[in-house]
């Protein structure tokens, strides 16, 4: 048994009986949707069509919002519809980013994320769901996709058939007839200022993003006339959580680099005070994690009731074990002084994991085309040596303001060298990344959006210029006062978090639907 919809835009009439009946039978609350019908018109005046296409989840047999979600909240059910539960639900919104057809919203009553379940309900007594009850059209049909002698199978066997993005290789189990091209495919509208009956939201959202730097589209003639309010899912907390990420878990990486260089005599900074600052921005990057969260009492969810395909609660597991290396590595510092080798070797190997493995939870990620990149790893490990860099740059730093001897002058200069090679390291990756083609029209328009579309200023100017550039002139310039070192410190801890800041934001400019 898999449950599938076969709708025929042949038929639909885009009258939204179908969004109405959905909304009646779940309660759902104004400006959301479990099903919604687009509007799209082509040509010019007189020889213009209006298409419609009904929008939902696509109950996908290989989901990634069910790979993604960290506590299995979202499930396949036997009969193969992909059902969710609200009561597990932590409010990540990270199914939002791995559905590559914007089907799940966040309830703004219940403050858990929510889609079309099929109306499971309704099928275990033997009805259809409310959406094909209501259509008055007969434009939607749903069907054991198993029985070749249902209706949708012998349709799907005998008729021309589409279904949504199939190159994100999700096998969908919605199937189209009749259905336009560039209703499946919104990438390929033209921006439009207005819908029929109302404006979009104006200022820095999706639409101004798109229209200002990435709404080129290849098809002048399309365009979207009616559409629903599209969400970003994430903001400023998360590029803030990879942010400290970053500066926890390069400090170590970095500390460890400086020992096994034979430094620690003189950086007495990386016994304690090295490791503390790991714990701090780690606890730092967790009330980040929790804050973004819709649900934040239900954070324990990950470790009660874990989906361990997730990079969450992978992520979760790295997390604890590096914050153990760390505190393993201050015991040695109260102790004995330094750290051994067989301490802080352990330690920057789980630093190197604590900073990479966002990379294969953005790749969860995949209705994003953007965070699909193979160079995520490489460029999040190079900002966790530019923020471990700068960060042992500033805890040295401040000897000059607090009575301890915390670093030398050879533990000072070797870690101006690393800040300017991880620097260097980070802007070439990054250039590269933005480059070069890693899957798909979205990744390219938003790397155009960096580069010359709507957020080319903060990128040239405070990424590259004020984040990479000036520091790396600074650390290089002789002289022997610390203060171009501390300067450039702080830039470029400030340039790690613009440009994550602007990746999370570049990557969810592109509509999913
Ligand atoms: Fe539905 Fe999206 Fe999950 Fe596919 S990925 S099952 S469309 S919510």
């Amino acid at each position: 048994m898999r449950y599938g919809f076969l709708i025929d835009q042949n038929r639909c009439i885009g009258c939204h009986a179908c969004t109405v009946a959905c909304k009646e039978e779940h309660a759902i609350p104004l400006g959301v949707n479990r099903t919604w019908v687009k509007y799209v018109e082509k040509g010019r005046y007189p020889d213009t069509r209006r298409h419609f296409a009904v929008l939902r989840c696509n109950h996908c047999d290989d989901a990634p919002c069910i790979e993604i979600c960290p506590t299995v909240a979202l499930f396949r059910r036997p009969d193969g519809i992909v059902d969710f539960d609200g009561e597990r639900c932590i409010g990540c919104k990270s199914c939002m980013q791995a559905c590559p057809y914007d089907a799940l919203y966040i309830d703004p009553e219940r403050n858990t994320a929510a889609k079309c379940n099929f109306d499971a309900s309704r099928i275990e007594m033997g009805y259809k769901p409310a959406c094909e009850a209501v259509c008055p059209t007969q434009a939607i049909l749903s069907g054991d996709l198993d029985d070749p002698a249902s209706a949708i199978s012998r349709r799907i066997a005998t008729e021309k058939v589409a279904v949504r993005k199939p190159e994100k290789g999700t096998r969908p189990k919605l199937y189209y007839v009749g259905v336009d091209g560039d209703l499946l495919e919104p990438s390929r509208m033209a921006p439009q200022e207005g819908y029929l009956w109302g404006e979009k939201n104006p200022g820095e959202d999706l639409y101004a993003l798109r229209a200002a730097g990435a709404g080129a589209a290849p098809v002048e003639t399309s365009r979207e006339v009616y559409d629903v309010p599209h969400a970003t899912p994430w903001g400023a907390k998360i590029s803030a959580y990879l942010w400290s990420k970053s500066v926890a878990a390069g400090v170590l990486l970095v500390s460890a680099l400086l020992a096994n260089a034979g430094l620690q005599p003189d950086a007495p900074v990386l016994a304690l005070v090295s490791p503390g600052i790991a714990l701090v921005f780690l606890a730092l990057t967790l009330g980040l994690l929790i804050a973004d969260l819709k649900k934040p009492a239900r954070f324990f969810y990950i470790l009660t009731r874990p989906n361990r395909s997730s990079w969450l609660v992978l992520g979760g597991y790295v997390l604890a074990a590096y914050a153990a290396a760390a505190v393993v590595w201050a015991a040695y510092g109260f102790r004995r002084g330094f750290a051994p080798p067989a301490v802080f070797w352990p330690a920057a190997v789980l630093a190197v994991a604590a900073a990479c493995y966002s990379a294969f939870l953005f790749a969860q990620a995949r209705g994003r085309d953007f965070w699909q990149s193979p160079l995520k790893f490489w460029h999040l490990l190079a900002q966790a040596l530019v923020a471990g860099s700068a960060a042992l740059i500033l805890a040295g730093a401040s000897q000059l303001v607090v009575p301890l001897p915390l670093m030398g002058g050879a533990a000072f200069h070797w870690l101006g060298n690393a800040l300017v090679v991880s620097l260097l390291a980070a802007l070439a990756i990054a250039f590269v990344d933005l480059l070069m083609d890693h899957g798909g029209e979205g990744t390219r328009r938003a790397a155009d959006l960096l580069v010359k579309g709507a957020l080319w200023k903060p990128f040239w100017l405070v990424v590259v210029a004020a984040g990479g550039l000036l520091p790396i002139a600074l650390t290089l310039w002789p002289t022997a006062s610390p203060l171009p070192n501390i300067v450039a410190a702080v830039l470029a801890l400030v340039g790690v978090w613009s440009y994550e800041h602007l990746w999370i934001k570049a990557g969810q400019a592109m509509p999913l639907s």
